[in-house]
């Protein structure tokens, strides 16, 4: 495969650039995975790459490029070389493959001069990677980019035989317009984000990164580099799970100490080792690892998994970019270094490669540590609860495989039905949020992020920049992709045995059968108070229960049998309320008044359980100090026991919570035809000509409002003056009441310092307010007049930039104590139309708007729109990295929102480099 930019008709006209950057952003380079495994490099051309790409034509054979260049071309011209290799990374840009110090592909696009916006897409790929998926990662890099640069469509020229590079832009999932004249196909398609092509972006990414991490789990054959006979060491635990826990497939012990271990002989490197080897444990001290992993790379070893530990968890980068470099050129895939290990409890593998002593149950539930011991204890208390493990990955200082690639292989990984994970930092949460939304839609994911950490805190220069400083990105990110997030560890438990043992609840009514009352007053207020009902059961059903039960129990919901009751009114109570449309799910709770026939009810329960249409969600709490009896946690279907009912109320809680995410449609990001972004960009470029300050700049009044008018953000009217008279006159000339706002460089909330005056009338009020306003502070420049607007709510709407998470928006309850109420939600960018409205509707302030007490109502729709179309400004211009728009006034519905106060702070990007807003794949 390969192909041709166009017979590129400009490629004698030299890129106008004329300061090539030196650098990129970091975001726009990373490692990918082929389908074959090798690890390639993808990153922006930069003119040093002259000679190598001068290289790479050379390598290509004929055929390839005779397709790309439409002619026998063997060596690039000087002008050419120049032409490729110099861009402005805008109108021209392109991306290069990188193995082993080489380039392998090439993939560019250039800006048409009679069809702007519309830019020629060429890709070529050299000979011995064809058919490895390059052309495809390419293709989607530059339309992300692309996107981002103001680049709608584009269009391929290639060969009417160039079947691979069609179907590369087919199976993309663009909207491809064909024509054909003398052999060769012009191609065109918009390079719009679409579901198709996410969707077609997903596909190649989960294909080729589970394949590539397939051998950790599926090994035909295994070494362990630091095998001992000392079984109190690492290495001789590791070694004894491997074998007692009967690992199918060969075992290598490699020590060049020893003659044998555990019985089996030992060879002194991995080298030596007769067969092939898929997967290696190296459990060396740190300073053999390089040379260790080197090894395994000339071996042909297709996994390492490094337990030893000393590198970047002691600020031993250095060796840990080393081994990255070596697993990355040798196409190995690495879990660690600093790790625990991993295991696959599949019977056709059984691999019990960690050095921990406990064995967990196979099951359906796969996890991922971040922390190694934390791993072990869970894995200890998974046994106790019951619950079933199927893959156990420590990713200690995850320097490869990180916990994205391995929820792209749990994905489809039909051992696994649940997925924890226990996170402390993400490496890239925007592919997290990506990955973790398609598949929480047919798997929970269950996560505890330890430590509160900042989402940026950062000098409070805006109401917005200080509300982002709590917890708010990862909550975010983890509700807009639907991940369930836990607190704590018992709740990780909890919320695992209920999901890994039952279906989901499809709604929030819950039915309480018990033979106390206590305790199932507790499992009431628990449960409301977590947002779930626990209907009054209407008098048909009441009817049921009481034919059976006696005279003294109460069957309206809770069903409180009294401590009497006994198997038989379990079990016939219980079926009943399986089977009630009245409820989703049923908590059975039971305290044995004595050991007397409690295990006699323990079966009833499971019997009725049994017996069901499991049409419900179905826990029980078994309040005991003895714990679970066997009946409950032994032989047969599953089913949570919780030893408290506020834990089994937490669980239910959030496992509904889940439940309505998957209800919930995500919606789409809207795109407003009105909007003139070329003015804004125009105005924030100019703002920002010659600045080089990292902080930024805050944008002028003047082009604040420029920008958000370009955007349909509706401001009040407003001018600049330097003079009480200047100021009477243009107040005079609105012919309404006004605010004078003090201008300063310094005075970030202007009410603090006593600059302004509010509701002014009347040439001597305005006179007046004019000198009290700007002698408020030492450094004023003059006094906005602006327009008063008499009525409405205060709203916040606002960004700030978090280097991880990207964008984030928020939206709240606004006015100058909103920092003080803090009520506020937060999501990250890009939004959708749902998600605009659903943060509208989260905060508490949300009744106000809909005309609280008396109040008058706002118009929730135009506050919405608003939402969206900050959105789309932020995506177009990535300069802006914080914004305060407060107070937003809210009027009736109907009478849409003006922003009186707002303020922008941009800053140069890089060069001329654009960073990523949003996420693109990078595995093929
Ligand atoms: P700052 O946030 O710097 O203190 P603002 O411009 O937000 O200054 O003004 C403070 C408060 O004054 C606002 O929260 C709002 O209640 C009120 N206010 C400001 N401008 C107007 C206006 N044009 N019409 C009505 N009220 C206003
Ligand atoms: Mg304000």
């Amino acid at each position: 495969m390969s192909d041709h930019e166009g017979p590129m008709p400009h490629t004698d006209v030299p890129n106008t650039v004329a300061d090539p950057p030196a650098g990129y952003p970091a975001e726009w380079e990373e490692d990918a995975v082929l389908r074959d495994g090798r690890s390639i490099r993808v990153r922006p051309i930069v003119p040093s790459d002259a000679p190598a790409l001068q290289d790479f034509v050379a390598s290509l054979s004929t055929e390839s490029a005779y397709k790309r260049f439409f002619s026998v071309k063997r060596a690039l011209t000087p002008s050419e070389l120049e032409a490729f290799t110099v861009l402005d990374y805008r109108h021209r840009m392109a991306f290069v493959c990188i193995h082993d110090g080489d380039i392998i592909a090439v993939g560019r696009y250039r800006e048409l001069e009679d069809a702007p916006a519309i830019a020629e897409v060429a890709f070529t790929v050299g000979d011995g990677y064809q058919g490895n998926g390059i052309g495809t990662l390419l293709l989607f890099r530059l339309t992300a980019y692309a996107r981002t640069a103001s680049i709608s469509g584009f269009r391929a020229h290639l060969f009417a035989d160039n079947h691979a590079m069609m179907r590369v832009f087919r199976n993309a999932g663009f909207q491809l317009a064909r024509e054909i004249e003398s052999g060769v196909y012009t191609v065109d398609f918009p390079t719009t984000a679409s579901a198709a092509v996410a969707e077609a972006e997903g596909e190649a990414e989960r294909r080729a990164t589970a394949a590539s991490v397939m051998p950790f789990f599926y090994p035909q054959s295994v070494a362990v580099i630091g095998a001992s006979r000392d079984a109190s060491s690492i290495g001789g635990r590791l070694m004894n799970n491997l074998i007692n826990g009967d690992y199918h497939g060969p075992v290598f012990p490699v020590n060049p100490r020893t003659a044998y271990v555990r019985s089996i002989p030992t060879h002194a490197s991995v080298l030596d080792i007769p067969v092939p080897i898929d997967l290696a444990f190296v459990v060396v001290p740190a300073r053999f690892v390089v040379d260790v992993v080197r090894d395994c790379a000339a071996k042909g070893v297709k996994a390492v998994c490094i337990i030893s530990a000393g590198f970047s968890e002691t600020g031993n980068t250095e060796d840990e970019d080393e081994l990255l470099r070596i697993v990355r050129s040798a196409g190995m895939r690495m879990v660690g270094p600093n790790c625990m290990g991993l295991l696959n409890t599949d019977p056709a593998v059984s691999l019990d490669g960690q050095f921990g002593p406990i064995v967990p149950a196979h099951g359906n539930v796969a996890m991922s540590s971040q922390s190694g011991a934390l791993g072990l204890a869970i894995l200890d208390y998974a046994n106790q609860l019951g619950i079933g493990i199927s893959t156990f990955v420590s990713i200690g200082n995850k320097a490869d495989v990180s916990a994205n690639d391995l929820l792209l292989f749990w994905e489809d990984d039909p051992n696994t039905d649940v997925i924890l994970l226990y996170v402390e930092s993400f490496g890239n949460p925007r592919r997290f949020a990506r990955i973790a939304r398609r598949i929480g839609k047919s798997k929970p994911i269950i996560a505890v992020k330890s430590g509160r950490t900042a989402a940026g805190a950062r000098a409070a220069s805006s109401h917005t920049g200080s509300l982002a400083s709590l917890d708010v990105a990862v909550d975010a990110l983890f509700d807009q992709a639907g991940v369930i997030r836990v607190g704590t560890l018992e709740d990780l438990f909890d919320v695992t045995a209920l999901l890994a043992n039952q279906k989901p609840p499809e709604g929030n009514r819950v039915g309480i059968l018990t033979n106390a009352g206590g305790p199932a007053i507790l499992a009431v207020d628990a449960l409301e108070s977590n947002g779930l009902e626990v209907p009054t059961f209407s008098e048909d059903v009441q009817a049921q229960f009481r034919e059976f039960l006696s005279a003294d129990a109460a069957v309206s919901n809770p069903v409180d049998m009294i401590a009497a009751a006994g198997p038989d009114e379990y079990r016939r109570a219980l079926s009943e309320m399986l089977s009630c449309k009245e409820v989703d799910s049923v908590i059975a709770l039971y305290i044995p008044a004595s050991s007397e026939g409690s295990q006699e009810v323990a079966s009833a329960i499971r019997t009725a359980f049994e017996e069901s249409d499991h049409s419900k969600t179905f826990l029980t709490v078994y309040m005991n100090s003895a714990g679970a009896p066997e009946e409950f946690t032994g032989r047969g279907e599953r089913f949570p026991v919780f030893a408290f009912p506020e834990r089994a109320a937490r669980a239910l809680a959030k496992a509904v919570a889940y439940t309505e995410w998957l209800g919930s449609p995500e919606g789409e990001v809207v795109a407003f035809p009105d909007i003139d972004r070329e003015a804004a960009r125009a105005r924030v470029e100019i703002a920002l000509a010659g600045s080089t300050d990292d902080d930024g700049i805050w944008l002028e009044p003047a082009d604040v409002d420029a920008v958000l008018g370009a955007y349909g953000l509706a401001v009040p009217r407003s001018a600049i003056v330097t003079s009480a008279d200047e100021a009477a006159a243009f107040a005079r000339d609105l012919g309404t009441s006004v605010v004078l706002k003090v201008v300063s460089p310094t005075a970030v909330h202007k009410s603090d310092v006593g600059g302004i005056a509010l509701d002014v009338k009347g040439d001597d009020a305005v006179r007046s307010a004019y000198a009290s306003v700007f002698g408020a502070v030492d450094d004023a420049q003059g006094v906005l007049v602006q327009e008063f607007v008499s009525d409405g709510h205060e709203v916040l709407i606002g960004m700030v930039e978090d280097p991880n998470f990207g964008p984030l928006i928020v939206f709240g309850l606004g006015g100058v104590f909103v920092e003080l109420i803090g009520d506020v939600a937060f999501r990250i960018h890009p939004l959708t139309d749902v998600a605009a409205q659903t943060m509208v509707r989260e905060v508490k302030a949300a009744k106000l708007l809909d005309g609280y007490r008396g109040a008058p109502p706002g118009d929730v729709d135009a506050v919405v729109e608003s939402l969206l179309r900050l959105s789309a400004m932020v995506e177009d211009l990535p300069e802006i990295f914080e914004l305060d728009l407060n107070p937003v006034k809210v009027g009736l519905p109907g009478d849409g929102v003006r922003i009186v106060d707002a303020r922008i702070r941009v800053r140069n990007v890089v060069g001329s480099w654009i960073p990523a807003r949003t996420d693109m794949p990078s595995k093929l």
